[in-house]
């Protein structure tokens, strides 16, 4: 068996290693990725909302103001690369159910770091003829849709053509730790970047961290009387998606048992549709992944405490189009040119 020599293995290819591998790359360094087909990654289901503003009380997200150019601008020069479609900026109305709401709503207007996230107007377009009517509404700016699962599997598809792709689970008993790097069967590399998602609960030198893991589902359907172009949320979301679908979801389950599409999960979703939505649907399909949440819902970013060559990329949480883009460049950065970890992601945090 031939030895091949690389940089870097990545194992995962969801967004986290896709992108960490797209910086390390630019910087000149080789990657080999590793990435199992049989198991359904977050990336895979998402819908890839960026939404600067969340939650009843509609609180900013965690360093919003910078993650967001990153994520624009990495992604627009990604859709010229590849020569392919995925990031949609899209309004985000969402319904405001009572006085509360809106007082909550009308509170943060007056607050000047939050002014530019939202719109002044809203404007309902074809959502006023597909909906029944509601409280009121609000829109929300700077809102994007990402078809990050689309994004990967272009990036999939180059790797695989450049043969430094493999289709499989990653074993980790199988890997051989070196003074200078690392051994993998044939492969033999300076370094390993773990980017598993939810499975790196179980990973050997990884799962002294506080991993979470929520599974969510969700729906595609058509709306065939309709044509959407703006997200709108009404407990659920309600996102134009690719192929002429909608993404309907989601769920949110921390007691998971498996990362299957549920019974219970599809009549959740079905029973929000039919209360919102005033014109017809179709499911078309229902999909369900784990998102790799994580205890302080900080990314976990580092090496391992004895193990230098072995590093992960992982805790995007619920956010991974927001975060990835500028959390995979900040740790190729730090690989390449040593710069400092941020310390609220540095995964030294959790070292006594
Ligand atoms: C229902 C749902 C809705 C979501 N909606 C949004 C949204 O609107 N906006 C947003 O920003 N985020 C959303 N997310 C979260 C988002 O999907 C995640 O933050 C992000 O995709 C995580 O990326 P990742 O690369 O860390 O993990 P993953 O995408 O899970 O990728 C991990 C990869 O590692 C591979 N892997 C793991 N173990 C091994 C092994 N031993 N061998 C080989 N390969 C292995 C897996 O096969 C997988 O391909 C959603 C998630 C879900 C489930």
């Amino acid at each position: 068996m031939q030895e091949t020599a690389t940089d870097y293995i990545i194992v995962g290819h969801g967004i986290a290693g896709s992108l960490l591998g797209y910086f390390l790359e630019r910087e000149g360094a080789s990657c080999l990725y590793i990435d199992s087909p049989q198991q359904i990654g977050s990336t895979q289901v998402a819908a890839g909302i960026i939404n600067p503003i969340t939650g009843r009380r509609f609180v900013k997200s965690w360093r919003v103001d910078s993650l967001l150019p990153t994520a624009q601008e990495l992604y627009r020069q990604l859709e010229k690369e590849l020569g392919i479609s995925f990031y949609h900026q899209r309004a985000l109305i969402r319904t405001l159910f009572n006085r509360g709401d809106e007082n909550n709503w009308q509170a943060r207007m007056l607050d000047d770091a939050y002014a530019q996230y939202f719109q002044a107007e809203v404007q309902l377009g074809q959502i006023e003829h597909c909906t029944k009517p509601a409280f009121s509404y609000l829109e929300v700016a700077h809102t994007a849709q990402v078809s990050i699962g689309k994004l990967c599997d272009s990036l999939k598809r180059m790797h695989k053509a450049e043969g430094t792709l493999i289709e499989t689970a990653f074993d980790h008993d199988q890997l051989e730790m070196g003074p200078e790097g690392v051994q993998y069967g044939q492969y033999q590399a300076n370094r390993i970047v773990f980017c598993e998602g939810w499975r790196s609960r179980f990973n050997p030198w990884f799962n002294h961290l506080p991993f979470g893991g929520n599974k969510g589902e969700v729906l595609l359907i058509r709306l065939p009387e309709a044509k959407l172009e703006r997200m709108f949320k009404h407990r659920i979301f309600i996102v134009p998606f690719e192929d002429d679908l909608y993404w309907v979801g989601s769920t949110s389950d921390n007691n998971f048992t498996d990362d299957s599409p549920t019974a219970n999960g599809r009549t959740y979703l079905y029973d929000r549709l039919t209360e919102v939505l005033d014109t017809p649907f179709e499911v078309v399909k229902h999909r369900a992944a784990v998102r790799p949440t994580v205890k302080d819902r900080r990314p976990y970013l580092g090496t391992h405490p004895l193990h230098s060559q072995l590093v992960l990329f992982n805790g995007l949480g619920t956010k991974g189009a927001s975060l990835a883009p500028f959390w995979a460049k900040h740790l190729s950065d730090h690989l390449t040119h040593g710069t400092a970890l941020d310390a609220e992601v540095d995964i030294s945090r959790f070292v006594e």
